[in-house]
């Protein structure tokens, strides 16, 4: 088989098991993500996740991650779900509803590789899902999948930005997807909704000022100066999403391992209040909220409950 013939069945079994879409990128340097993201470390936009230092060189070269790497195929999953949270006083970002989604996904990954390997023959790579070491949008935007907005998140013109994206580096050469163009125009509604200003220019967000990081990664108190502009989220944020034009076409994903805990949809206030790590561990047991773990859920939602100034 030839590069072009082995890339279209690796999309076609991508489409199989479920992936929204499939685009693939020669491996190798990242020359244009090397500055921004040494700015971005430099300026101490990742917070306090130093693990977001490590590995510099080898999250701008997959061949330094995975020897021998001749291709980056990257996968997107739709996580949007119907119904969402309505009119909740407690707020959990979307893509979270669900079972977490690293275990789903990998499933698939694992797949996916052995479908390629009984078909291709001795492919050798290494599968990732939202993993430190890989700039997954850089590479989904190499690969034609959308382009980055000025929220930083991938977009795509017919389906928005609410999906996961995961990566196969591996060691098969293929036919190579082109960036399409950036369709944000003079549209600034994320950088003026974001609550917390952290969407500090377009297309940089100081993730050290972001919700989602206070609510997931951050281990010690939310900083005071903050009260006030949670708009209720208590795990995540989606508002620089939810606001996004190109997310009218976001449609509810089919996945049926991705279905929304109906638990957490019919929490209360007055259930989230109450919370107990005994319910906190049941209601959670295989969703992304274990993240935070119960001391980080009652953190945020003390948080949003404290008397403002
Ligand atoms: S996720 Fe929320 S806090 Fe973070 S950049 Fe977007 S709107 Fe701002
Ligand atoms: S809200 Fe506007 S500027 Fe922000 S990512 Fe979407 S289209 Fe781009």
């Amino acid at each position: 088989m030839f590069p072009s013939q082995h890339t279209a069945f690796i999309k076609s079994e991508a489409q199989r098991l479920g992936f929204l879409a499939c685009g693939v990128a020669k491996a190798g340097f990242l020359e244009d993500e090397a500055p921004r993201l040494e700015a971005w470390l430099k300026n101490g936009m990742h917070g306090s996740m130093s693990y977001m230092e490590n590995h510099f060189d080898k999250r701008l070269d997959p061949t330094k991650l995975v020897p021998g790497a001749k291709s980056v195929v990257s996968l997107l999953l739709n996580y949007y779900p119907s119904p969402t949270q309505v009119d909740s006083e407690y707020k959990v970002s979307k893509y979270a509803y669900g079972r977490d989604y690293h275990f789903v996904i990998k499933e698939k990954l694992k797949e996916l590789m052995e479908s390629i390997r009984e078909n291709i023959g001795n492919v050798e790579g290494r599968a990732f899902v939202d993993s430190a070491p890989v700039l997954d949008k850089a590479w989904a935007a190499k690969s034609g999948l959308g382009w980055i907005g000025k929220n930083s998140n991938l977009l795509t013109a017919k389906t928005g930005s609410f999906y996961f994206i995961a990566e196969l580096i591996i060691d098969l050469e293929l036919e190579y997807d082109h960036p399409v163009t950036d369709h944000c125009g003079t549209c600034t509604a994320c950088v003026d909704a974001c609550p917390t200003q952290a969407i500090v220019a377009p297309y940089v967000v100081d993730g050290s000022r972001c919700i989602s990081y206070f609510t997931i990664e951050l281990k010690e108190n939310i900083p005071s100066e903050f009260q006030g502009l949670w708009n209720d989220w208590i795990f995540g944020c989606d508002i620089c999403q939810d606001v996004c034009p190109w997310n009218r076409f976001s449609k509810p994903h089919t996945e049926p391992l991705l279905q929304a805990n109906p638990e957490l949809l019919s929490m209360s206030g007055r259930d989230w209040e109450e919370i107990t790590e005994e319910v906190f561990r049941a209601v959670f047991r295989d969703s992304p909220l274990k993240r935070t773990k119960y001391s980080g859920l009652r953190r945020n939602i003390d948080f949003l409950k404290q008397p403002q100034d």
